[in-house]
């Protein structure tokens, strides 16, 4: 079964298996398709109106009855039964039998059509069906007997399948309402990783990405022999003297400085280079797949465009530079250890001076830290 032509008989769970399942629970086998079939021939052929309409007499007295009238025209309805006994039990072991009956309950369910009502009609026609057999073969019980079996398996499974699909359009509201659901989690996960200020991922969102990533650099360092990189590497970055611009300026235009460095680093990495905001005016760039040397040319075209890049804020021009730490990853090594030594390098950049780029000793030093 092909589940792409069979939406109903995927969204309900019906493979294959299940129908074989279905089948063999109600006794249906091989032998039901030729006893259908010569319902079909010898029972129904020529008499489907007549059989459909001696049903809807008593049909019509039920309250049901003008819900069809109004939602379906009895016209389609009756349209509709006399299609399903010239079409009488053929091929009921397929999917496409399965589809077709889940397919028309839906179509019923979404009608408001009483379930109740279509399961009355199954019987009915199950009724008129035996009255028929038991006319045609009055003499020959032998005859009838299997007939009659195939007819009540016949219902028993058509008022099974009626009976899933009228959930069908519950279903569908349900995984509509689930999909929302998920967008809506996602959406409030993204904004739960956003920084207000710059736009850029906060610390919770920078720690979730650099243990993603860590775990995928140790892991494809372990495939390393078999030719993929396993390199990453981080920059910490720290704006110089960033107190001296607060106290000068004001707290509210050193939001704005906060702003334009963080787009300043955004323009200066490549597009895969995750940035964000570590915290108050330290920003950190995890860069996967990048070796040292690589990360330092960045690292220095990032210091470089924030240098000569100050902001102009009306008549002010201020000037921002920035000290930064650069370190790779070692094998087995942590995110917390790899914060840390890009940490200390960018230490080292502060007290070499400010605004330079310090590459993080391969520390055996480090101490080891607990996990974040
Ligand atoms: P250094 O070069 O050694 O880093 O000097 P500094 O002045 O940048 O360092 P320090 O850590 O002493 O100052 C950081 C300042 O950043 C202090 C704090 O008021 C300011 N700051 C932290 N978060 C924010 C923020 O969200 N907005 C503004 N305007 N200032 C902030
Ligand atoms: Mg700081
Ligand atoms: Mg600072």
């Amino acid at each position: 079964m092909n589940p792409q032509t069979t939406p109903y008989c995927a969204t309900l769970g019906f493979d294959n298996t299940r129908i074989r399942e279905v089948l063999s629970i109600l006794g249906l086998n091989a032998e039901h398709v030729a006893l259908a079939e010569r319902m079909r021939t010898e029972v129904i052929a020529g008499k489907a109106d007549e059989l459909v309409d001696s049903c809807l007499t008593p049909l019509a007295r039920s309250r049901g009855f003008t819900l069809i009238e109004r939602n379906i025209g009895i016209e389609s309805f009756k349209r509709a039964w006399i299609e399903r006994l010239q079409y009488y039990g053929r091929n009921f072991d397929t999917a496409e039998y399965f589809r077709d009956r889940l397919a028309s309950a839906a179509a019923y369910a979404r009608a408001k059509i009483p379930l109740g009502i279509f399961q009355v009609q199954h019987c009915l026609i199950q009724q008129v069906l035996i009255d028929s057999l038991s006319v045609k073969f009055a003499d020959v019980a032998s005859t009838a007997r299997p007939l009659v079996d195939c007819v009540l398996k016949l219902s028993s499974l058509d008022l099974y399948l009626t009976a899933e699909g009228y959930h069908l359009p519950e279903v569908a509201e349900l995984q509509k309402a689930l999909d929302n659901l998920r967008k809506e989690t996602y959406r409030l996960h993204q904004e739960a990783s956003i920084d207000q200020l710059t736009g850029l991922m906060n610390y919770a969102g920078l720690m979730e990405s650099l243990e993603h990533q860590v775990n995928a650099a140790h892991a494809n360092l372990h495939k390393s022999q078999r030719g993929f990189p396993g390199n990453m590497c981080l920059i910490m970055i720290d704006l110089d003297l960033f107190k001296k611009i607060n106290d000068t300026h004001g707290h509210v235009v050193g939001d704005f400085v906060l702003r334009h460095v963080a787009s300043r680093i955004q323009a200066a990495v490549r597009d895969f280079d995750m940035v964000g905001r570590f915290g108050g005016e330290e920003f950190v760039i995890i860069m996967a797949n990048t070796d040292l040397e690589l990360a330092t040319v960045v690292a220095e075209r990032v210091r470089k465009g924030v240098m000569d890049t100050p902001l102009h804020l009306k008549e002010l021009t201020i000037p921002v530079t920035i000290s930064l730490g650069v370190a790779m990853l070692r094998p087995d090594e942590r995110k917390e250890s790899l914060l840390e030594r890009a940490d200390v390098a960018m230490y080292e950049a502060k007290s070499a001076g400010r605004n330079r780029v310090i590459i993080a000793k391969d520390a055996d030093d480090i101490r080891t830290l607990p996990e974040l």
